[in-house]
């Protein structure tokens, strides 16, 4: 079959998931593009929706092999934002009519930490009348927390499942992780009702064409609500960057592939969001519009203050560390006016999949 017959069909094997994730040629890459955008536009329509990312604290008890702040890492000054900062932060999304913000931050599950994490979610639902929603990116918790930030008013769950190949999975994780136990979590998330969102990283040593294609197949099976993947990008102080033979190329690689498997994904799942990461923006300074264009409905604008963005570096050359909110705010809205997608401002941008399967 060749790519014109693969890209009319309706159901895509597994083989035409290999074949589409080893196109090289421009001009096949812009038909898989441009056919992306146009089930994007079809199922979801020409819009781009916000969540205000709000990275809170650096401080990990995780030591994934990969991130730059890992709990191993001492060249990186820890820091937790203040109640009150992060309030300031929300407002400012509120007022901005941000939809929804993202709280992000290094993994804890200890009771101070949970009871912060569930102050702040009530608090920021009265701050804005309940107008924003909640995304949590805060790694593996019990099924206990999960409910209980539920239940104060997070609505949405982010957690990579980073490999959906358990022996990939465990060479990026020293024995603090089990893969079993991350199914787990979002399995539970699941149960509780969240909008359930994982995603992988895209290029690290070791990983195959073959592997991506599982991650896709990963998403469809688990009947995902959102995706957030990107390329995996090197940070020197930490053991994958060891595992690098020519980071050049693996910086051109980790682009390509990461703009494939956001097109190819929204072929196999038309109706679900999907997030151009902050990754892709570290590979290419249009990386982010490039995925738009190739089916992603998701900008996560960093609206954290300028003083805490140095020392939340997952990867090298992370975009946006010298800008306030407001900065990225207005060079944003630019950018997505060349892709001609429209940003929906005040809108929770929910998926339209999870009111499907719910
Ligand atoms: N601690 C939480 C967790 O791990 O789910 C949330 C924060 S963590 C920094 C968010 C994501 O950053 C991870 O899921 C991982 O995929 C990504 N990340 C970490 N290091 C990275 C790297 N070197 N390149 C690309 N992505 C990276
Ligand atoms: Fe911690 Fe998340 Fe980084 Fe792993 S990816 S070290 S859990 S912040």
């Amino acid at each position: 079959m060749n790519l014109d017959e693969i890209l009319k069909q309706d159901k895509l094997t597994r083989d035409d998931l290999v074949y589409l994730m080893n196109l090289k040629e421009e001009d096949d890459l812009e038909k898989l593009y441009n056919k992306a955008y146009q089930l994007k536009a079809e199922h979801i329509g020409q819009k781009v929706f916000y969540r205000g990312l709000i990275e809170f604290s650096n401080l990990c008890v995780k030591n994934c092999n990969y991130c730059g702040i890992r709990k191993d890492n001492n060249k990186v000054d820890r820091f937790t934002m203040t109640e009150e900062e992060i309030l300031d932060r929300a407002k400012w999304a509120y007022e901005n009519k941000y939809g929804s913000l993202v709280l992000q931050a290094g993994e804890r599950s200890d009771k101070e930490f949970v009871d912060f994490v569930d102050n702040l979610i009530k608090k920021i639902k009265e701050m804005s009348n309940n107008e924003l929603g909640i995304t949590l990116s805060l790694g593996e918790q019990s099924k206990e927390t999960y409910q209980r930030w539920y239940d104060s008013g997070a609505h949405r769950y982010l957690l990579r499942i980073e490999s959906s190949n358990e022996k990939l999975y465990n060479s990026l994780h020293p024995n603090d992780h089990d893969f079993k136990g991350r199914l787990e979590c979002l399995a539970e998330m699941k149960e509780i009702g969240y909008q359930v969102g994982t995603g992988v990283m895209i290029g690290f040593p070791g990983q195959s064409i073959e592997d991506l294609v599982d991650d896709l197949i990963f998403f469809k099976e688990n009947d995902i609500d959102m995706v957030g993947m990107g390329p995996y990008v090197l940070h020197e102080d930490t053991p994958t960057a060891k595992k690098v033979e020519n980071n050049e190329l693996l910086k051109t690689r980790n682009l390509n592939w990461g703009l494939k498997m956001v097109a190819v994904l929204r072929l196999l799942m038309k109706d679900i969001n999907i997030a151009a990461t902050t990754a892709l923006q570290a590979l290419n300074p249009v990386g982010r519009e490039m995925a738009l264009k190739a089916g992603a409905n998701i900008l996560m604008p960093i609206i954290t203050h300028r003083k805490y963005r140095t020392d939340y570096q997952l990867y090298e050359n992370k975009p946006c560390i010298d800008e306030e909110a407001s900065d990225c705010k207005n060079c944003l809205a630019a950018r997505v006016a060349t892709v001609g997608d429209e940003i929906v401002y005040g809108e929770w941008g929910d998926s339209p999949h999870y009111f499907k399967r719910t």
